[in-house]
């Protein structure tokens, strides 16, 4: 099968709404992005797994907590698997890799990555400093570690849940709304309900039903209605500027150096595998344009 005879499902972002209910709901399925985020790098299945998770929670937390510019969602953690990094922008753009050192064992978050905490980012374009949190990675899964964000971090009453498998990865969120009426019981009597059939929730039905059917099963007794849906591609935010910035920040001496040994200095860029070349007259461009103070080295 070509790719082009592979059956296309959308890569997108939904929002959900509940009538009559303060519960609002967004859905996140990707298999081109994922996809094309697996073609970059040989993953091995313990890492694609939480690779995948970081992919569809990173989707999810994007509107969780509003932005307007980038979202970085980092796992460091100081076992075999070491980094995990998904970078979405208010756009919908969205890279992402993982960097391991030998075998990533199958099992709980701890068990790949050791005393590991999750780090997210947000640069706003208004803003100046990012808003950060870091939460320790404790618990089963992703899906735990991120629960407890919310529970701790950001205290509204949120569920989510992770689905990943070697096509697509899907999610799903759900979030308490502040109550438009004073009837509390009746509120918590809803968010109780509407968690409860969300449960439900297979990881297959999660990855594989059309948005719509998953809703029916879901919630067919509720006034449940899609009011946005937003596509989610793959794309990289390097360019040739930034890797120059990596470049000057080796400094002269030692870019020379390599120029002179190696002909050319590749730097590739470890999301989408771009590389770029500088040889000794760009070399020169780039260090000319600079003023820095620098003590040339004596051989
Ligand atoms: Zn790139």
């Amino acid at each position: 099968m070509s790719e082009e005879d592979y059956p296309k499902k959308k890569d997108q972002h939904i929002r959900f709404m509940f009538e009559g209910v303060s519960v609002r709901g967004e859905l996140v399925q990707l298999e081109q992005t994922w996809k094309k985020l697996l073609g970059r790098h040989h993953y091995p299945d313990s890492v694609k797994s939480t690779l995948g998770e970081a992919l569809a929670a990173t989707v999810l937390l994007s509107s969780a907590l509003k932005f307007d510019g980038n979202l970085t969602f980092q796992i460091q953690g100081d076992g075999a698997l070491r980094l995990v990094v998904i970078q979405v922008s208010s756009q919908g753009h969205i890279r992402g890799l993982a960097r391991w050192e030998g075998d990533v064992v199958s099992g709980n978050m701890n068990d790949k990555m050791g005393d590991a905490r999750i780090v997210i980012t947000i640069a706003n374009k208004d803003r100046e400093k990012p808003y950060q949190a870091i939460v320790p990675v404790m618990g089963e899964t992703l899906t735990d570690c991120i629960q407890h964000y919310f529970d701790s971090s950001v205290q509204i009453p949120t569920k989510l849940y992770l689905a990943v498998d070697k096509k697509q990865v899907g999610g799903m969120l759900i979030q308490r709304l502040p109550d438009e009426t004073e009837d509390k019981e009746c509120h918590d009597e809803d968010w109780s309900r509407i968690q409860i059939l969300t449960k439900t929730v297979k990881d297959k039905e999660l990855l594989e039903l059309e948005p719509e059917e998953l809703l029916y099963r879901l919630f067919h007794d509720e006034h449940v209605g899609i009011v946005a849906s937003d596509p989610i591609v793959f794309a990289c935010s390097c360019s040739s500027e930034r890797i120059e910035t990596t470049i000057k920040s080796l400094g002269q001496a030692e870019v020379i150096s390599i120029i002179d040994e190696m002909g050319s200095v590749e730097v590739r860029c470890e999301f989408c595998n771009k590389a770029y070349h500088y040889n000794r007259s760009d070399a020169d461009r780039l260090f000319d344009s600079v003023s820095v103070e620098e003590n040339p080295t004596v051989h």
